[in-house]
């Protein structure tokens, strides 16, 4: 491209030098020639004159013709011919050789009819190979004006021609020369100017290879140096834009790469493009290249359908891949002119969510039927005091105090309700204060001695110097170490034994209650926590329990900044451990 650009460039330079010299060379041999005509001309009009004068003038023919004969045998010129013409043109006496008998040319008819014209004969010898050319020249001679004949003189003009051929020779070496010279010059003139286009093609190219970096040198002032400079311009800022969308596409990539959410992109055909490391935890991508063969179990639609869909609104699906459910996102991926170039499909794991779904009904379930059994309990004996056993002193009594039992039941379960709803919504008031741990596992410890005596059991805190500072409400620590407590007592039978110890381990305060009860199912470990939840709910609602006071007891020491683990054993018995963050 740029070679012929180069070549046309020396061509037309070429053309325009050859057209030039053509035209003044051509210009330049008429010139002479005219000149060497003219010349040739004035001096035949002046040899004529000359001899004109010199006879001058006759009074009759015979003695003009004798004088000019005269005359014409006197010139002597070697070159020239002199001729004595009558009226017809004939001639009647020569200073040499005849070249023809009768000259009735132009020129002469002119001389015969005494006028003039500009243009002189061309009167062509000859001899063999050779042609010889003379300008022919004619004046009447007039005796008394009247014309009564003509000289006629020719002179060779050959030699113009000759001078002519080596000057055209002269001027087509020039032009030769200037050819080369203008090809050479033309050659430079366009390396020259090319040379900044080709250094522009060539840091194109290397600009299409992704080198940004370099610039071009200006080597002119002119459009060129100019263009060079917008061009060093436009690659600064084409790599400035290219660093910035690199840095975009680096810290989208990073969001794609390290983001839990699953992203799928696929094509308008429904060819998956890309995929992210996120997606692999949700579905199996290997030997699946297709919308249709990642979704086929999952979804009941072709991708034709879905772009349908997505067109106009996203579309969200839920389903189930093994334990996990998983939403799935699909939004359309449009080009400038709003055409669909495919999808973009986002996978959520909703599955906590889902797990938080069940867990409110389950726990809407759970209060219902908490509150609904003593209160069929209440309502039932009511009816029957109603229907006459009112009658009776010693039933009524009865009947009351089991509704009023009831009822304390039901006003446990309700306050515990309410404190979990405080604790959930961050109602509850804490007063945080440092305290000493070891008190308050005394206090608690003491009033649990009675009902552990009552069944016969023995408590045992094996006591520490060190008071254990914390930062907390003791009030609600309480709550949850007489929980605790409560619970040792009353799911450990007659004889059991409680040991209560307080340590330290890391950067934690431990309060351990122990007790030689009737354990806790492995099955059932991991989920005491959760609100209503009983290993045995007919022994626990005997017991007067809710199933939420371990539930209570976790919010309380989350708030703490502490945690309960809780090991266990069927028939051995049950360690629970509160840990609590260490003051220093
Ligand atoms: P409840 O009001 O029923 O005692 P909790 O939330 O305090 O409710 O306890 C939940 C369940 O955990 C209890 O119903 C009981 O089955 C079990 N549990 C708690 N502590 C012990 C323990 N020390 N030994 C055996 N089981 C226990």
């Amino acid at each position: 491209m740029m070679k012929s650009l180069k070549w046309r460039m020396v061509t037309i330079y070429v053309f325009l030098v050859l057209i030039v010299m053509i035209v003044s060379g051509t210009l330049i041999v008429i010139r002479i020639s005219s000149n060497a005509y003219k010349e040739i001309e004035d001096s035949l009009k002046r040899s004529i004159s000359t001899s004109m004068e010199t006879i001058g003038e006759s009074n009759t023919k015979e003695q003009a013709i004798e004088k000019w004969k005269n005359a014409i045998t006197e010139y002597r010129d070697s070159e020239r011919r002199l001729y004595l013409l009558d009226t017809k043109g004939r001639v009647i006496f020569s200073d040499g050789d005849i070249v023809k008998e009768i000259y009735y040319t132009p020129m002469v008819k002119a001389a015969i009819n005494d006028s003039n014209i500009k243009e002189f004969d061309k009167i062509y010898e000859i001899n063999k190979d050779e042609k010889k050319e003379y300008l022919g020249y004619a004046q009447p001679i007039k005796v008394k004006e009247e014309v009564i004949g003509v000289v006629y003189m020719l002179a060779p003009s050959g030699q113009i021609k000759i001078n002519l051929f080596s000057t055209i020779k002269v001027i087509i070496i020039a032009i030769i020369l200037a050819i080369i010279l203008s090809v050479i010059f033309g050659i430079m003139f366009s390396n020259f100017l090319t040379k900044p286009i080709i250094a522009l093609s060539d840091k194109a190219r290397e600009m299409s290879q992704g080198d940004l970096d370099n610039t071009i040198e200006v080597l002119s002032d002119d459009e060129i140096g100019e263009l060079t400079k917008n061009f060093n311009i436009m690659a600064k800022e084409l790599n400035h834009n290219l660093v910035e969308i690199s840095s975009e596409k680096n810290k989208l990539e990073t969001v794609f790469t390290h983001m839990t959410d699953g992203i799928l992109v696929f094509d308008s055909d429904g060819v998956l493009i890309h995929s992210n490391p996120a997606t692999e935890s949700f579905l199996t991508l290997e030997h699946k290249s297709t919308f249709s063969e990642i979704f086929c179990d999952y979804l009941d639609m072709s991708y034709k359908q879905l772009l349908s869909y997505i067109k106009s609104e996203i579309r969200q699906h839920i389903i189930q891949i093994d334990e996990k459910y998983v939403n799935l996102c699909f939004a359309a991926h449009l080009d400038q002119h709003e055409n669909i170039m495919g999808s973009i499909c986002v996978i959520q794991d909703i599955t906590e969510h889902k797990k938080l779904e069940e867990m409110q009904k389950e726990f809407v379930a759970n209060v219902s039927h908490e509150l609904r059994t003593p209160l069929t309990t209440i309502k039932s004996y009511a009816e029957t005091l109603l229907d006459g056993a009112m009658d009776d002193r010693q039933i009524t009594t009865d009947f009351l105090k089991v509704i009023n039992h009831e009822s304390d039941r039901m006003t446990a379960l309700v306050q515990d309700l309410l404190e979990l709803s405080r604790l959930d919504n961050k109602q509850t008031k804490f007063r945080t204060q440092c305290i000493s741990l070891s008190h308050i596992l005394e206090g608690s410890i003491s009033k649990y001695q009675i009902h552990a005596k009552k069944k016969n059991q023995t408590m045992i805190y094996n006591a520490t110097e060190n008071e254990y500072k914390i930062i907390g409400d003791s009030n609600r620590i309480e709550q949850v170490i007489k929980n605790i407590i409560s619970n040792a007592v009353k799911y450990s039978n007659e004889g059991a034994t409680i040991n209560i110890n307080l340590y330290e381990e890391s950067s934690f305060v431990v309060a351990l209650i122990e007790d030689t009860g009737m354990g806790i199912p492995k099955e059932d470990l991991t989920r005491i926590f959760d609100r209503f939840y009983r290993v045995d709910k007919a022994r626990s609602r005997a017991m007067g329990g809710t199933g939420l006071g371990l539930a209570i007891a976790k919010e309380i020491m989350d708030y703490h900044g502490g945690h309960i683990k809780v090991t266990s054993e069927v028939g051995v018995g049950t360690c629970f451990y509160l840990y609590f963050p260490i003051v220093n």
